[in-house]
């Protein structure tokens, strides 16, 4: 069989854009981070409450990123999805394949992260890095051990895309939503306008009550829906209360610190 190496505009947007999007929108809330009338934590605590610093971060995400890189050009190559670039399916195709990913995504992840928590050493080895951000910040959204980069991100997302049928183009749209959602989940900031908190209940404040010390039984669900840490009883509920020097304090329902 004649294997084509050749990467088309649809191709490189598919695997560029994503990259594009994380930074830029990650950008964005770094301009508001010192405002700390939406933040979940004190900014300064970036520094003093994580166990990685800054430039670590910065240079594990574009590691990981040339990694993602690479292996969607190849899954474009491979499952032949390389052939249909340039075609535009119709509106209502895409969002059938949209929902097909996100829940291909949603499902594979809860179970893999559920079990990196739960397997003492995968935990200790590797899931612990991406939890070493403890005040979690946009561009470190997808800071993580490179074996756990290519199992979350790079398979989970190569088996969205291949299991919805995605063209390169379609696929560049779902990557780059997926790249949002991520850096939304781990900005640390409330903003009032944020449309991902209204239509996710899987967001920002949800995600970071994972991220705490206590939180690390709960909800594991990312990056979209919270519907299987509700069936699997993993959900913990949350309320946010003002912070007096301002942003807001997160408590869990339940008293979780002995846990
Ligand atoms: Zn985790
Ligand atoms: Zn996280």
């Amino acid at each position: 069989m004649a294997f084509n190496f050749e990467i088309s505009y649809d191709m490189l947007l598919g695997s560029l854009l994503p990259v594009f999007v994380y930074w830029v929108y990650g950008g964005i809330y770094m301009a508001y981070g010192p405002c700390n009338n939406y933040r979940l934590h004190p900014k300064e605590d970036e520094d003093t409450k994580n166990f990685a610093p800054k430039e670590t971060v910065i240079r594990g995400v574009l590691w990981q990123q040339f990694r993602q890189f690479v292996a969607t050009n190849l899954l474009y190559m491979v499952t032949g999805a390389a052939k249909s670039a340039g075609q535009t399916p119709s509106v209502l195709v895409m969002f059938r394949q949209i929902i097909i990913a996100m829940l291909v995504f949603d499902t594979y992840q809860y179970f893999l992260h559920r079990y990196l928590h739960q397997n003492k050493f995968l935990y200790k080895h590797l899931h612990s890095k991406h939890h070493s951000l403890v005040v979690s910040y946009p561009f470190g959204a997808i800071y993580s051990h490179p074996i756990e980069g290519l199992l979350f991100d790079i398979i989970g997302g190569s088996l969205a895309i291949y299991f919805s049928g995605m063209t390169p183009r379609t696929s560049a749209f779902f990557s780059s939503f997926c790249a949002m959602k991520s850096v939304d989940d781990h900005c640390g900031l409330l903003l009032p306008w944020n449309p991902f908190h209204f239509f996710f209940q899987n967001n920002t404040a949800y995600h970071d009550l994972h991220h705490q010390l206590y939180g690390g039984k709960y909800n594991y669900s990312q990056p979209f829906f919270a519907m299987w840490d509700k069936i699997l009883g993993t959900y913990m509920p949350y309320s946010l209360e003002k912070r007096e020097e301002g942003g807001f304090v997160l408590r869990p329902a339940k008293d979780l610190k002995d846990e």
